[in-house]
């Protein structure tokens, strides 16, 4: 570790609040009543770390944290880089009288993806597509593993939000439209944070997580800003407060209760249908941040604001910050204004503006978060674990996630699994590109195609396991000779905004992947993988495909596709998002009432020779009947219908069949299939009401 002030550690030692041995809470108490008016002031603030005039302003303003933002990234982009670079701030920081240690964020929202070299997971809608909990919370552990190993104890992931239009352009970082499956994977919040309690998180593969964006963000209404000033992303959340508690707020009562450390709202604005209040824009609502989140779901760590987004509040900067921080708002990700902010907040305080309680209550939230963190103590990298970025055991993880996101859509004739003795053709935009495998949030703010960081490329794996491959991104090559194609199709990085731009926002694939599917498929049995943050249209063109794969952004890990394409693992992913069969569906949610898709939420053939044993097919099904009898009040009628629809989709997944096609008998096939996966009874009960309806 660095060598810190000498007479700065001799001035601070012995103060109660060094003592680990105490309570936080006494620790807490001891730092507060020693802090000025501007110490306070500088934890509450987070600047960005290009934006620093000087490293000595860390001191001079007593900055509580640093951020990079996407793309913010040390020269060279290396493990070791980042944790010397993380240890210069955090030196400045400790300089000050009361070494009180900085706490540095990132995005690492799909692995520690600013980092070259790490591991990079699938994103947040592959993950939704597994299913698995269990497999969700090791990514998140290896993610914190990977974050912490670097001296960042910060990451502001998981993105807890309920996705209701794939034209908003962080669908992707969504687990799914559905509230039920986001809050079934929240297991990652332990997989980073470690136990509820918070006890875990001194240790050195532990972060501190930010459930985000509060709340809303992934209902924005498509349309409503592109005449304003912000960006599509960041619009209006139109709903019924019955709509707003079950589909959106529920995921972050979900993460309270697992102990989430902090929480950030979100950019857009909220628009109860009912209320007189209009849109509110979220950093401005005081009732949902202090009133629902901090007083009703009890949230006790700090709330830390999204990007510049403060000054999206209509006023002048005195009323921005005056706003917010009364809102309930912790922390200011400024993330340049820092000097301004500072001087701001105190004004308004002196001014009475903002109640000292307020402050006292933020810097509070925001120091017990440090000292759960073990800052105090150990506020440097500890370089002996610099090796586990992007280490063989970490990625064997994100390979496992991989192939478990893969939802095989439709297999006529059985054409996947391959066979390692099958002579392969393969094509397509995103078959051997890392970049579009990963999407954005890789290396740069927006990602980018090519080889930007070590991996596995969808065709480097197959590679491995085929006798002979070859290989015509844009099926130029001769096609006769082949036993099977693979088209590996889909879009090219973007994050945020209004999404893949390239493709004209919307969810066509473009010209260059039509025409390699259609020559592929026109010339031998072929299988279809689509890499891409959301649904792309395929209409009428699914009848000349054999095989189709939703493949979503598998990460660095291409060997994991090829895992299900060659048989080593079975397909058993499940559509996270209803797959719409136009662009006019849009939005298209499980639940509407004229649900017409091309693929249901929830489908998902398997490869698997007989049907899991318990659990897994059996999710779906229980998952939408107590989401539609708890949350929705819906009778019991109603309720055993969504077991009925459900029920036939399971039959047909385990048919092989086709989305809409009959089923014989099933509610008897149903019966069965769904009382073997339920060990509560719950679905028996639900039947047995529904007969009796
Ligand atoms: C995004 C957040 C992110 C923040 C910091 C913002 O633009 O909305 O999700 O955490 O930047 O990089």
């Amino acid at each position: 570790p660095p060598k810190e002030n000498p007479q700065v550690v001799i001035d601070a030692h012995g103060l109660p609040y060094q003592d680990p041995g105490l309570p936080v809470k006494k620790r807490v108490a001891d730092l507060l009543s020693r802090m000025s008016p501007a110490e306070k002031a500088g934890q509450m603030t987070q600047a960005e770390r290009n934006a620093l005039t000087s490293q000595g302003d860390i001191a001079g303003y007593d900055l509580g944290s640093l951020l990079s933002g996407g793309g913010s990234v040390p020269t060279p982009n290396t493990p070791e880089a980042w944790a010397k670079m993380v240890d210069s701030y955090q030196l400045r920081a400790r300089a000050t009288r009361f070494q009180i240690p900085l706490i540095y964020g990132v995005d690492a929202v799909h692995g520690h993806n600013n980092v070259i070299g790490s591991t990079i997971m699938p994103h947040n809608v592959g993950l939704g597509a597994t299913r698995d909990p269990k497999t969700v919370e090791r990514t998140g552990a290896v993610t914190a593993n990977e974050v912490r190993a670097t001296g960042i104890p910060w990451d502001f992931a998981p993105c807890l939000c309920v996705s209701r239009d794939e034209r908003w352009g962080r669908s992707y970082e969504s687990y799914g439209e559905d509230p039920a499956l986001v809050e079934s994977l929240e297991t990652v919040i332990q997989g980073m944070q470690g136990a509820a309690s918070g006890k875990d998180l001194d240790r050195s593969d532990k972060v501190l997580a930010t459930a985000k964006h509060f709340v809303g963000d992934g209902g924005t209404e498509y349309g409503s800003s592109t005449t304003g000033s912000y960006p599509i992303d960041q619009g209006v959340t139109k709903v019924t407060r019955q709509e707003l508690e079950a589909v959106h707020l529920a995921p972050f009562g979900e993460a309270v209760k697992r102990g989430i450390g902090t929480v950030m709202p979100s950019y857009s604005s909220l628009d109860i249908l009912g209320d007189d209040k209009g849109p509110v824009k979220m950093h401005a609502d005081a009732e949902m941040i202090n009133g629902v989140l901090k007083d009703r779901m009890g949230f006790e760590g700090f709330v830390i604001s999204d990007w510049q987004a403060i000054d999206q509040i209509p006023g002048d900067y005195a009323s921005d910050v005056r706003t917010s921080v009364n809102a309930g708002l912790d922390m200011i990700m400024v993330p340049t204004a820092y000097k301004e902010f500072t001087k701001t907040l105190r004004d308004e305080v002196t001014a009475g503006r903002i109640p000292q309680s307020r402050i006292d209550d933020a810097v509070s939230r925001i120091l017990t978060q440090k000292f759960r963190l073990g800052l105090f103590e150990k506020p440097y990298a500890d370089t002996g674990n610099l090796g586990r970025v992007g280490s063989a055991e970490h990625r064997a993880v994100a390979r496992e996630a991989a192939a478990k996101s893969q939802v095989l859509l439709k297999n006529d004739g059985g054409v996947l699994p391959l066979k390692s003795s099958q002579k392969v053709y393969v094509a397509g935009s995103n078959a051997d590109d890392i970049g579009n495998q990963a999407g954005g949030w890789t290396v740069s703010w927006q990602g980018s195609s090519g080889d930007i960081t070590p991996g596995t490329t969808i065709l480097s794996a197959m590679k491995k396991d085929a006798a002979s491959v070859t290989y015509s991104k844009d099926a130029s090559a001769a096609t006769d000779g082949y036993d099977v194609g693979v088209v590996v199709v889909g879009e090219t990085p973007y994050a945020e905004g209004v999404g893949d731009v390239g493709n004209g926002h919307d969810l066509e694939l473009s010209a260059a992947d039509k025409a390699a599917v259609d020559k592929v498929c026109a010339a031998m049995k072929c299988a279809v993988l689509i890499v891409s943050g959301r649904p792309q249209l395929i209409g009428d063109r699914l009848d000349g495909i054999d095989a189709l794969v939703a493949s979503w952004l598998p990460g660095t890990e291409g060997d994991g596709v090829a895992d299900v394409l060659y048989g080593k693992r079975a397909f058993t992913g499940q559509l996270p998002v209803s797959w719409p069969k136009s662009q006019s569906q849009l939005p298209i949610n499980v639940g509407d009432t004229a649900y017409d898709p091309q693929f249901p939420y929830g489908w998902g053939l398997t490869t698997l020779s007989k049907p899991p044993a318990g659990g897994e097919l059996t999710l779906t099904a229980l998952a939408l009947a107590a989401r539609v009898a708890e949350r929705t009040g819906l009778g019991r009628t109603d309720v055993g219908r969504a077991i009925v629809g459900q029920a036939r989709l399971l039959v047909q997944q385990k048919a092989g069949g086709k989305p809409g096609e009959a089923v014989s008998k099933p509610f008897a096939d149903a019966d069965h299939l769904l009382l073997t996966g339920d060990p509560t009874g719950a679905v028996a009960k639900l039947r047995a009401a529904y007969r009796a309806a």
